[in-house]
């Protein structure tokens, strides 16, 4: 697989994160991605920048490096109807979101609960990843999910920093991906990388993916005009298409 993005990093705008937007550029480069999202976590978690970072993007350029900078955010998933924690200025400023379910901001609940709110954030149009759903801590309908995913065009994230978590890794291999292959669900491959040297790192889930035998047409990040095909569905402009203009 030649991988093109890495859509879930972390800066130090989150004071967990140890690098910044150019260090995770110049690393996507290096490792020959042509796109990277910035993907902060939005103002609820407790590491959170001011909602004034997310609103500001703009003075970020669209590439460093030679790599096109996507300004997102991880916002997070605060209720069972999918509602995020972003508001209408945040909302506006951003390209590009990945929900994610933290145990800081999202209750717990039962399976319907979770499923629940997977499916209800499932329309919001600037929503293109479902963050990390292989928590254990957050049980899900995997079948109605991925298949609704499938129906919006959302995709189902591999997050990379999870092999951290041998618990989340056999949830991703035993039955997230294997769903999602059955249903034609997509999926991305993220680093999810809080220093920039994992940025773009996906050696240990090109293996996984290989030993599933995952379909390689489901990994939108794994050819780039899937890839370009899926954020222009999505309404987000290509490198060619903006610079173009
Ligand atoms: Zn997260
Ligand atoms: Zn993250």
């Amino acid at each position: 697989m030649k991988f093109v993005a890495d859509m879930h990093t972390h800066t130090i705008a989150c004071t967990h994160a140890y690098s910044t937007i150019t260090e995770n550029a110049k690393a996507a480069s290096e490792r020959g991605l042509s796109y990277i999202a910035l993907t902060d976590h939005s103002v609820k978690m407790p590491d959170s920048p001011h909602e004034w970072h997310f609103c500001n993007m703009r003075v970020i350029p669209d590439f460093l490096y030679g790599v096109r900078i996507i300004k997102g955010i991880e916002a997070n998933l605060i209720d069972y109807e999918g509602r995020l924690d972003i508001n209408e200025y945040i909302y506006g400023n951003v390209e590009f979101i990945v929900a994610s379910m933290h145990g800081d901001c999202m209750p717990y609940g039962t399976e319907e609960q979770i499923t629940s709110a997977y499916l209800g954030v499932l329309d919001n149009p600037k929503v293109f990843v479902l963050g990390h759903t292989d928590s254990p801590d957050f049980p899900f309908d995997v079948e109605a999910v991925t298949k609704a995913c499938k129906e919006k065009n959302v995709a189902i994230e591999f997050n990379v920093s999870r092999f951290r978590s041998n618990r989340s890794i056999q949830r991703l291999k035993h039955l997230i991906l294997p769903t999602c292959a059955k249903n034609g669900c997509s999926i991305i491959v993220d680093s999810d990388a809080h220093f920039h040297d994992k940025v773009g790192a996906f050696e240990q889930a090109e293996a996984l993916l290989n030993e599933i035998s995952f379909p390689e047409e489901l990994v939108l990040n794994a050819d780039l005009k899937r890839f370009e095909d899926f954020i222009s569905s999505k309404g987000l402009k290509t490198n060619s298409g903006l610079t173009a203009e």
